[in-house]
């Protein structure tokens, strides 16, 4: 594979800010210094982003997914959007187009892989085969070796794509203020990828990242406060006042979800199996953590220092996977949505298809003879279930439920709690 993340760095592995708080280690010097030759690469590029960002506001504000769906959520605002779903379709397939011309023969352990069902090849006529095929082929040649999460281009063509989903195309010909200010090659293979992704993948796509939506937000809506107040209290700082924009997409990063901040955004791969059900709800909320663990991150390296010590590998993201788990694993025991919903992706996809009006209501009920893979009196947390700390992260499981649990519990505090993991490392 191109660019593996290195093993340690599971999922979304760091978020831009604590890949620059240089917490995530070795392997991740070469990102910040790809990241600041990029800074300056595209500063141009970003210029004209800002000139251009000036339209957005008077074109109409969009409607979340979930907001046509269920009115306004708390804590986040889901989407499922054309652009950035082409977006990560195109980089998806060129990557696998590069892996197949140059398999990784290294030997190395692999890093986290896509686990998404393989797609059935659309049946596409020559033109629009060979439209698909170029605009494949500018991802291959210009993108597809680049991270998701650690390319600064790449970050800021995500956040542009998805501020322009209610846009036709890219380049203001019909609506002035559809022009996203991409360069010119890359906004051409983006239209003219758009009526063959429109035709073919994206009803799909936008069937399984609604269905994603109508399952996991019942939960948001009786959870998400509740959740987003203890997360905040537990690190000891403030939940973003602003909600967090999700998009949800077929695909998404190897890890299957990610988060960039400045501004703070999630992108969540609908297809992947380690997001359904209720674990959704858990993924959720593990990336958003991501924008408020820097106090973690801070006391780690303050115990780390006063000891002489080196800061260990990703302590603070398998803390933020194990206190977010914790977090959770109680509160899907006792919830209503999920105890009475048992909501099935099915049955919700089924009631979202036939109407962009959606009540929660309605898609409970349709769907609470069904049952789901996840019993929630038996869930499992995202780093059990997948492993996690079988790879690299052995000792932290081991100090996080000795001296971090008993803070979750009440019975010690958080400068404690953290100087006895760092001191027993
Ligand atoms: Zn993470």
């Amino acid at each position: 594979m191109i660019a593996r993340l290195s093993p340690n760095s599971e999922l979304d592995s760091c978020s831009f800010a604590t890949r620059r708080a240089n917490l995530c280690s070795a392997g991740v010097g070469g990102t910040i210094v790809r990241f600041a030759m990029l800074r300056r690469a595209h500063t141009r590029f970003l210029f004209v982003l800002l000139i251009l960002a000036l339209f957005v506001p008077l074109r109409a504000k969009a409607s979340s997914q979930s907001e046509l769906a269920y009115g306004p959520l708390p804590v986040f605002e889901l989407h499922s959007g054309f652009w950035v779903n082409l977006h990560h379709t195109l980089y998806h397939q060129a990557r696998l187009r590069k892996d197949a011309a140059s398999p990784d023969k290294t030997g190395k352990t692999p890093g986290p892989a896509l686990k998404t069902p393989a797609e059935t090849k659309p049946a596409y006529t020559a033109a629009e085969q060979k439209a698909w095929d170029d605009a494949v082929s500018y991802y291959a040649a210009n993108l597809a070796a680049k991270d998701l999460l650690f390319s600064s281009e790449l970050v800021e063509l995500k956040n542009q794509l998805s501020d322009f989903e209610d846009c036709d195309e890219l380049t203001g010909k019909t609506k002035k203020f559809c022009d996203a200010g991409l360069p010119p090659k890359l906004a051409q293979a983006l239209e003219a990828a758009a009526p063959v992704y429109r035709a073919h993948l994206w009803p799909d796509h936008d069937r399984a990242n609604r269905r994603w939506i109508l399952r996991v937000a019942p939960l948001v809506i009786e959870q998400g406060v509740g959740l987003s107040e203890r997360l905040a209290d537990i690190y000891e700082t403030h939940w973003p006042r602003q909600k967090i924009r999700v998009d949800v997409a077929a695909y998404a990063n190897l890890a299957g979800a990610y988060t960039t901040l400045d501004p703070q955004r999630v992108t969540i791969a609908s297809l992947d199996s380690r997001n359904q059900d209720a674990e959704a709800l858990e993924v959720l909320f593990h990336e958003a953590s991501h924008g408020i663990a820097e106090p973690v991150q801070d006391a780690i390296i303050r115990e780390c220092r006063q000891r002489d010590k080196a800061i260990p590998r990703d302590l603070w993201h398998a803390l933020i996977f194990y206190t977010t788990g914790e977090v959770i694993r109680p509160v899907l025991a006792s919830s209503d949505a999920t105890a009475a919903g048992k909501l099935d992706l099915r049955s919700a996809a089924s009631t979202s298809e036939s109407s962009s009006t959606t009540t929660f209501g309605s898609s409970a009920t349709s769907s609470r003879e069904n049952t789901r893979s996840t019993s929630a009196a038996g869930y499992t947390p995202y780093a059990l279930r997948e492993g996690l700390y079988e790879r690299g992260w052995k000792n932290y499981l081991d100090v996080l439920q000795r001296f971090w649990q008993p803070y979750l519990d009440g019975r010690a505090t958080f400068s404690d709690a953290i100087a006895r993991m760092v001191s027993s490392l």
